[in-house]
């Protein structure tokens, strides 16, 4: 199913889709904010990997479209400054992170552990700290080739769109900004 980057969330109430073509860099990362989300969710057996890592292809917001379910499409910030995490309000199952505003096009989409159509993984990020003996790699291209994708985006022309941001710039659900307490909780232990 993964094979033509269709996704659903665990109950089924939402599908999206990443579109065959769209650009991007899959990757691991293991940093203990994505680990905190998931937990938070309720999804740590689903979206991460056993040592803590969440499964992401960064690409371009134009290419993820919602297929099912779109109402029930939510978002949680893990304080006032975090990344939008966006989630399935149905069943809490982890979907994409983006930035707050739509102004630098970026989603990082979630994907199941060891999801098939996206490439071999090409780096591994944010492992400091992880109790793992994983080294990071591939964090350099990585970034490059995010700014590029970002920078070709903003050129007239450019892909811009975004399923997750009206048109005023808005994200399309109210974020959820956690309390530290409600973050610590979920924090990995
Ligand atoms: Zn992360
Ligand atoms: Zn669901």
């Amino acid at each position: 199913m993964a094979c033509d980057r269709t996704h659903s969330c665990i109950c089924g109430q939402m599908r999206w889709h990443i579109a065959r073509n769209a650009p991007g860099t899959h990757l691991v990362c293991y940093c203990e904010d994505c680990q905190t989300a998931a937990r938070f969710l309720k999804h740590q057996t689903t979206r991460l990997d056993s040592d803590g890592g969440s499964e992401i292809f960064q690409t371009l917001p134009a290419f993820f479209e919602f297929l099912d379910g779109r109402d029930h499409l939510a978002v949680l910030r893990l304080g006032p400054k975090g990344l939008l995490r966006w989630h399935a309000g149905c069943c809490g199952t982890p979907i994409a992170n983006t930035l707050p505003t739509p102004t630098l096009p970026f989603v990082g989409a979630i994907l199941p552990p060891g999801a098939d159509g996206y490439g071999p993984i090409r780096a591994l990020v944010n492992t400091v700290g992880t109790a793992s003996h994983i080294k990071e790699t591939g964090v350099l291209a990585a970034h490059l080739s995010i700014m590029g994708r970002i920078l070709r985006a903003r050129l007239p022309g450019g892909k811009r769109s975004s399923p997750f941001f009206d048109r005023t710039g808005a994200p399309v659900a109210v974020p959820r900004i956690l309390s530290q307490q409600e973050r610590n909780a979920a924090r990995p232990g």
